[in-house]
């Protein structure tokens, strides 16, 4: 098997650490990662400054690994079209500090990295721990390691995606696995304003978890109940029941007699 891993918290990241040691005796591991912290970039890719790669190395491994000035999305871009000599079998992006879940998605450097892989069709997988301080890294890299090796026998269809999230719990309090859809769990957006020492204002863009009900059989009610939460991601962004809505509504081109072709 051959990984290619990448993450959005920087090559220096511990969980990306966890993730190598994990795959290294199973695996052929390349890593392509930030140099520094990408976290809540998104699907951003550079298009506008040039991309470096350096030559990086992951403390206790031998494995290959590049530092890059981009995304997350670049790195596995970089490492598609010129780092990796062969294609490889699966892309793991993490492990993430910090839960993945609900809307967290759409900000998710994480899962762009992983989405980014499977745009380039390979099997694609971003892991996220479920906490942001002392996070516990051996069972989620376990379990991605498990989880390639189901890909390599089963494979995914295209244009899918796994987004797991694991308890940050020891291995012996977490309660099995269950597969999951994405929930609704969101941030509350706070702005801090305050005066640098010039006196000018500058804002400071902060949140904290919504209060609300996890929906049984969501990605965040499965971590609530001490579950692995594996959720199938999709690219296709369509939204079915409102396209069903839309084409009821009377649209048409301005200026000419042309309705909705239904
Ligand atoms: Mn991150």
């Amino acid at each position: 098997m051959r990984v290619l891993i990448t993450n959005d918290d920087g090559i220096s990241s511990p969980g990306l650490a966890a993730l190598v040691h994990a795959f290294e005796p199973v695996a052929e591991v390349i890593v392509v990662a930030p140099e520094h912290e990408r976290s809540a970039t998104g699907h951003a890719i550079t298009l506008h400054k040039p991309l470096r790669a350096a030559a990086a190395g992951i403390p206790g491994s031998a494995v290959r690994a590049w530092a890059t000035n981009g995304t997350p999305a670049d790195c596995v871009a970089l490492g598609m079209l010129d780092l990796l000599e062969e294609r490889p079998d699966v892309v793991i992006s993490g492990i993430n500090v910090g839960p993945n879940m609900g809307r967290d998605l759409t900000y998710s450097g994480t899962v762009s990295g992983a989405m980014e892989g499977a745009i380039f069709r390979v099997p694609s997988i971003a892991v996220s721990i479920g906490a942001f301080r002392n996070p516990i890294f051996t069972v989620a890299a376990g379990f991605a390691v498990q989880l390639a090796q189901a890909i390599l026998r089963e494979g995914l269809p295209e244009d899918t995606l796994l987004n797991v999230n694991v308890p940050n719990l020891p291995r012996a309090e977490i309660r099995g696995v269950a597969i999951t859809r994405q929930g609704t769990k969101r941030y509350i957006s706070r702005l801090e304003k305050r005066s640098d020492p010039r006196g000018r204002t500058y804002y400071w863009l902060t949140g904290e978890p919504a209060p609300q009900q996890d929906e049984e059989g969501t990605d965040s009610w499965a971590l609530a109940q001490g579950q692995i939460s594996v959720t199938p991601i999709g690219l296709d962004l369509t939204s079915e029941r409102l396209r069903e809505t839309l084409s009821r509504w009377v649209l048409r081109v301005p200026g000419g007699g042309e309705g909705v072709v239904p």
